[in-house]
């Protein structure tokens, strides 16, 4: 797509720093570097986001986490890392080319917050709803 910045990455018409390239899939680190190694994982394909992606590409694209993650860790040293991607602008997506992040971790004061509140469940809503969903799923 001629005005997505990550298709220009992938076409090296805008530069960044690869970590990880094959013929369907390429990892760069984020320019925001929210913590030190910071990297995305895209398809080349251009697709939105999740919502939009066929199964093929997403088997193509999640497949690569566990070996990517992995490098990440030990070429940075941490201790942990976030696996996160954001769909939809309500969600934080501001690129739109599907993304992964591998956000390394270093200890409890990294600059990332992401926290779950608990709420107390009404059993019956939650089996309702779930109801919904596998329909959708179905669907
Ligand atoms: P989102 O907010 O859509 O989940 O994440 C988009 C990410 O893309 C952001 O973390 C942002 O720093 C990163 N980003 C935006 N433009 C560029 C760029 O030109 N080069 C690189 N390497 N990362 C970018
Ligand atoms: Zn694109």
């Amino acid at each position: 797509m001629s005005d997505c910045i990550f298709c220009k990455i992938i076409a090296g018409e805008i530069p960044s720093s690869k970590v990880y390239e094959d013929d369907k899939v390429l990892a760069f680190l984020d320019i925001s570097q929210t913590t030190q190694g910071h990297t995305l994982v895209i398809p080349k394909e251009h697709v939105r986001n999740v919502l939009e992606m066929s199964d093929q590409t997403a088997a193509t694209v999640f497949a690569r986490l566990p070996k990517l993650a992995r490098a990440v860790k030990v070429a940075t040293g941490a201790k942990g890392l976030n696996i996160v991607n954001n769909n939809e602008e309500i969600a934080g997506q501001t690129v739109f080319h599907a993304h992964i992040h591998i956000i390394p971790r270093y200890n409890d004061q990294d600059e990332i917050a992401i926290t779950f509140t608990e709420h107390e469940p009404d059993f019956d809503a939650l089996g309702r709803l779930a109801q919904d969903i596998a329909k959708e799923v179905e669907a």
